[in-house]
């Protein structure tokens, strides 16, 4: 028997609503779900097959304050509903996707935005805009047993009282279940992966000391301080 010659890294874990826990083991986030958020962009909002990056589970966090991450100047919020998978596979069909989500959560996917236009600009991969420390304030996992799965209702982000951003979910261009059937034709799907699936339109810099305040309907309020 082999014995690891480091130690183990704990596997990351987010709250569920029930007082248990989540364990996360990856983070899919969907870019330009929203079509008014693909045009502030300054992409064209026609449906063009799906695109995804990756954070690391361990950027999720449930504490409640987002620290101000260092060499960046133009910190984004995005917030996005979170899928929790129970189960996965591959080529799993549009009518079977939705049986693997265990529940939802409201999140967001803070942005170092210029380091991502950085990126953008000379062809780079995105994680240093995207994946860095604590890059994903996340509320509670709800489990699907209790709210169903929710395709329409209003996403709306407060920051400091004052309203930021508005969408609703029935505007996501792709829906919760062809995110989890295309994902799963171009990777293994597994329990405790997790999709951010896309912001809407109104993503704007944060401060330090800013409150958001982040609602899903029929999900959840999601309260975060930065600092
Ligand atoms: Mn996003």
């Amino acid at each position: 028997m082999s014995e690891n010659v480091i130690p183990a890294p704990e596997v990351h874990t987010i709250p569920t609503a029930g007082g248990g826990t989540f364990p996360v083991r990856r983070v899919y986030c969907i870019g330009r779900n929203f079509a008014a958020h693909a045009v502030e962009m300054g992409h064209d909002p026609d449906r063009e097959p799906p695109f995804f990056f990756q954070k690391n589970p361990d950027n999720l966090d449930a504490s409640g304050e987002f620290p101000y991450p260092p060499h960046s100047t133009d910190v984004h919020h995005e917030i996005e509903l979170l899928v929790g998978l129970k189960s996965g596979g591959t080529n799993i069909p549009l009518d079977q996707a939705l049986d693997h989500v265990w529940g939802y959560g409201v999140s967001l996917d803070m942005t170092r935005r210029d380091l991502q236009g950085q990126a953008k600009k000379m062809g780079r991969p995105w994680e240093i805009g995207k994946a860095f420390e604590r890059s994903g304030p996340v509320g509670p996992l709800i489990p699907a047993s209790d709210i169903g799965h929710p395709d329409q209702g209003s996403v709306t982000l407060l920051v400091n009282g004052d309203v930021r951003q508005e969408g609703d979910l029935n505007q996501m261009i792709w829906k919760v279940p062809e995110m989890i059937s295309y994902l799963s034709e171009y990777f293994e799907l597994k329990a405790g992966d997790v999709i951010m699936a896309g912001t809407p339109s109104g993503v704007n810099a944060i401060e330090r000391g800013d409150t958001m305040e982040a609602t899903i309907e029929g999900v959840g309020v999601l309260t975060v301080k930065v600092v």
